[in-house]
């Protein structure tokens, strides 16, 4: 698969530095016209007369927004995959997280932090405005740090984040198109776009519809419409297929080279057991389990409307070994190991696992994936999100409304 690109690229840091010079001169710029004007300049201290203006407007970072327990969740996920292979991608990303940090450190401390960042160039600075003497200089010299601490320099890093993604041409085009990938990649890539939809910035963006890889379908978000039924429908090529199901185009395609990446990696085959079910099968399914249990079914089986499989973007899979294994086998087989560990690349998610139950109302499933598509699929596991509500700050869902 492509290597999804994007926010996640740490900037160099002489581009930041040439970035946060410019920002500099700039606010420099800035402050010398607010202290030419005479209502400014008398008024109260000089340190605070710039500084509202120009800061007030300053949104907080993307990152911002949910990144603070993501350390944690990932920790919480890293002791429970307990993969050694989850290893080999941890270098590749480490770099944009640390950077992440570094940002939400640096926001904090604001300021301070700025200032030592900043010190060498904004000591070059400083000196000839403090050896200049007379009013000018004074002014200028107590006009100057506070533009300078104003510097936004570790949000540059991010893409605009008070901009309306559904104002960019790339998104209508691909959102017509019905091009989801297209979408979260003019977006900025999978972070970028999921932070865009928790932020309120993405009003084009429903994630209520059934027809879209960022849908999020759960025990009180059902389908819509509630029969809902995908339009393209798929055996994927190549894979044994347990029950002749079948799977979205671009989730089949996805779940082929899901499983000829596995084999090559040497962890066996992958079958699919289960994939669409339509509305009316599981009407089928839960009135049996109903009229057995009685409200006990809900346990069991999801109500018509709700199961994740009728959006033709979930599967079922096992683990073959000649004969190939049930559900409850996957998790302990190589197969299951290396889906924990690279599924995501692949465009999947595991869906529920353990943990998230309270969330997702479903104990852990390692067989049941989710196709999301590479770029969400890669921001989730980045992340290290443990379910789509939280990945899309969507209220809990841990059983059935009435
Ligand atoms: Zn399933």
């Amino acid at each position: 698969m492509t290597e999804p690109g994007g926010l996640a690229t740490p900037r160099a840091a002489p581009e930041t530095r040439r970035a946060a010079r410019a920002m500099r001169e700039e606010a420099e710029r800035r402050a010398r016209a607010t202290a030419s004007v005479p209502a400014v300049t008398p008024s109260g201290p000089l340190s605070t007369a710039p500084l509202s203006p120009v800061l007030s407007p300053t949104p907080p970072p993307v990152t911002g927004t949910a990144r603070p327990s993501a350390a944690t969740r990932r920790a919480a996920r890293a002791a429970q995959l307990l993969d050694a292979d989850e290893q080999t991608p941890a270098p590749h990303h480490a770099g944009p997280r640390r950077v992440t940090r570094r940002i939400a450190v640096i926001a904090g401390l604001g300021v301070g932090a700025v200032l030592l960042m900043g010190s060498a160039a904004m000591t070059a600075m400083m000196l000839p405005a403090a050896s200049d003497g007379g009013a000018d200089a004074a002014l200028s010299l107590r006009a100057q740090p506070p533009t300078i601490e104003q510097l936004p320099v570790p949000q540059m890093e991010q893409s605009p984040p008070s901009a309306d993604i559904c104002t960019i041409p790339e998104i209508s085009a691909a959102l017509q198109a019905g091009d989801d990938e297209a979408v979260i990649i003019a977006a900025g890539g999978g972070e970028a776009f999921r932070a865009a939809v928790v932020d309120g910035r993405a009003p084009c963006i429903d994630l209520g519809d059934s027809a879209r890889t960022w849908t999020v379908i759960d025990k009180v978000r059902p389908a819509n419409p509630i029969d809902y039924r995908p339009a393209g429908l798929l055996s994927p090529p190549g894979v044994r297929n347990l029950e002749g199901g079948a799977l979205r185009t671009d989730a089949a395609s996805a779940l082929a080279s899901l499983a000829a990446a596995a084999q090559s990696a040497g962890a066996g085959e992958i079958a699919l057991e289960s994939g669409f079910r339509s509305y009316e099968t599981q009407q089928e399914t839960y009135g049996r389990h109903h009229s057995e249990r009685g409200e006990g079914a809900d346990q069991v089986s999801a109500r018509p409307g709700y199961s994740e499989h009728q959006l033709g973007l979930s599967a079922d899979v096992v683990a073959c070994a000649g004969a190939c294994g049930t559900l409850d086998e996957l998790a302990g087989s190589p197969q299951g190991q290396w889906i924990a560990a690279h599924a995501w690349e692949h465009g999947w998610i595991v869906r529920y696992v353990e943990g998230a139950t309270p969330v997702t109302g479903y104990l852990p499933e390692p067989w049941h994936l989710r196709y999301v598509g590479p770029e969400l699929a890669k921001a989730y596991h980045d992340g290290g999100w443990t379910s789509l509500e939280e990945f899309f700050a969507l209220p809990p869902a841990p059983a059935y409304v009435g």
